[in-house]
């Protein structure tokens, strides 16, 4: 017989799909064709096989060899064909016997000296292939690990075609996955570093308790860096579908530690802020790549420096940020991936981003440069607060140790269970996904005595129609965290502080959120001065 045929899968942005790798081989002119709509990096599948198979000890088939990839229509990218194509090619020469790979998914890149490679997207690759029915995979030795994530599927893994040829010929066995020696998860960095900052500290944990969006202003020094990635430690530690979900983002991007299992820490993705669009948004040549607001997918994405982010860029992430996904589209087709990441920005209060009585910009720079970041993106944000320099605030808070995370994470979970029950019917887990018509509507519509400063600030314009809903979701979640269950006017009007914080740029100092239920009275956290404010400098 000189046609056999091996099981693949190609990845479209998460989604896999299930491909035959046919080889067929003729009589003619010594040639491989490849066929079924193969990108640049799998038409040179062609001469990596042709090497692999002769240096693991094969003979080349000389003969004219066509290698079609089914379903043809689908977009086919990489390099994770290579084995089954060897596979196919080799059982079609009549040099291996197919019956021992039939029915069983090949996947790994070869090396010309034929060493099996890792691949990117094993673990969504294994699942669309366990989807499809399929019950046993070889995959390369490195990916082992992630593909025993899948339920269902036995998994063996492979170092080398040699290896592969001598189990098929009955000769040898291929690997077990390597044990999961369950290392400890390196714990992130914790909030009892975090000295002062009580209200940088609060807004934090309403935050990673209700989902909200954040911005931090402040001058250098005042921590928001420190602050932002202390925020997935607040986290609670993921699911099982939004683990698989986080794993199979890395695996596709290609950041997985080898060896790894499934991902359970919120991820957090800090890029800098002359990152292009396509490293922040997702792209690239061929079928684009997740970008790092996917990579961030059910935990945190942290941009420092806000407002030096090109106005293009940040425009981009508005509509991602609504929808909780990306879609790219490219001549070879339409990627999707994932993009539910909550957004933490951060920006100093001038250009200049010095301290103290170094800054030499004039107010009407400084109101410049924080009025890059205004408008829509801004009002997509739930929380906005000003965090004063370090140094003051340390002084600010000398009586209490500061609270670990593991502490703050257990109110945070309290909080997040309290508002998933509440919204579990329509299945929404945290109060910063409710649409906002839900809250205004019976039995969520809080009574008109409670809402009194909100519907004022309405009318006044201070908020927003979208700020509006915002501040009844951050009530929510401020009641959740206080355990009561219904926001009450206290709750309404912290969570307009909070909002209207008027955090960073155009806020009159006096305007600041003075909470009285926890105490941040007129702070040195209210001291800052808002952009062109008489703070003395
Ligand atoms: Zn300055």
């Amino acid at each position: 017989m000189s046609y056999a045929r091996m099981l693949c899968v190609g990845l479209i942005g998460v989604t896999g799909r299930l491909v035959e790798v046919e080889a067929d081989l003729s009589v003619g002119l010594p040639a491989v064709v490849l066929t079924g709509l193969p990108d640049t990096a799998l038409h040179e599948a062609r001469d990596r096989v042709r090497a692999a198979v002769v240096n693991s000890g094969c003979d080349w088939p000389n003969r004219r060899i066509t290698v079609n990839l089914l379903p043809a229509a689908l977009p086919k990218h990489g390099s994770g064909f290579d084995l089954a194509i060897a596979a196919a090619l080799l059982a079609g020469a009549g040099e291996l016997p197919a019956g021992p790979l039939e029915g069983v998914l090949v996947l790994g890149e070869l090396g010309l000296d034929g060493t099996v490679r890792p691949v990117r997207g094993v673990l969504p690759m294994v699942a669309a292939a366990a989807q499809a029915g399929v019950t046993r995979v070889v995959v390369p030795l490195a990916n082992a690990r992630e593909a025993t994530v899948v339920p269902g599927v036995t998994v063996r893994a492979v170092d080398s075609l040699r290896r592969l040829v001598d189990f098929v010929r009955g000769a040898d066995r291929l690997l077990d996955p390597p044990v999961e020696s369950s290392p400890p998860v390196p714990a992130g960095p914790d909030l009892a570093d975090v000295a002062g900052q009580r209200l940088g500290r609060y807004a934090l944990e309403i935050a990673a308790a209700g989902g909200h969006h954040l911005v931090l202003f402040g001058p250098p020094g005042a921590g928001k860096t420190m602050l932002a990635e202390r925020l997935p430690s607040l986290l609670p530690a993921l699911s099982d579908e939004a683990a698989l979900e986080v794993t199979a983002l890395q695996s596709i991007a290609g950041v997985l530690p080898p060896d790894s299992g499934l991902v359970r820490r919120p991820p957090y993705q800090a890029p800098h802020h002359s990152s292009s669009l396509a490293s922040l948004i997702g792209g690239g040549g061929g079928l684009a790549r997740p970008g790092a607001l996917s990579l961030a997918h059910r935990g945190v994405l942290f941009l420092d420096e806000a407002p030096e982010i090109s106005r293009a860029t940040l425009q981009a992430l508005r509509e991602p940020l609504e929808s909780g996904r990306v879609v790219l589209a490219r001549a070879r087709g339409t990627t999707e991936y994932p993009a539910r990441a909550q957004l933490v920005l951060a920006a100093n209060p001038c250009p200049c981003a010095t301290t103290d009585r170094c800054c030499t910009c004039s107010p009407l720079v400084r109101r410049r440069y924080l009025a890059r970041l205004s408008g829509p993106l801004l009002d997509r944000i739930d929380i906005k607060i000003d965090l004063l320099p370090m140094r003051a605030a340390q002084l600010m808070t000398t009586q209490a140790p500061a609270e670990s995370s593991v502490a703050v994470a257990a109110r945070v979970l309290r909080a997040r269970e309290a508002a998933a029950e509440r919204w579990a019917v329509d299945g929404w887990r945290v109060n910063a996904e409710v649409p906002g018509p839900q809250l205004r509507r019976a039995p969520w519509l809080l009574p008109a005595r409670d809402t009194t400063a909100l519907r004022n600030a309405l009318d006044r314009g201070t908020v927003s129609a979208r700020g509006f809903d915002r501040v009844l979701r951050l009530a929510w979640t401020i009641a959740d965290l206080d355990g009561r269950d219904r926001p009450g006017e206290e709750d309404v009007a912290e969570a307009l502080q909070l909002r209207t914080g008027e955090a960073g740029p155009a806020a009159a100092a006096a305007d600041r959120p003075q909470p009285a239920s926890h105490g941040f009275g007129p702070t040195a956290d209210s001291a800052i001065g808002p952009a062109g404010s008489a703070v003395p400098r």
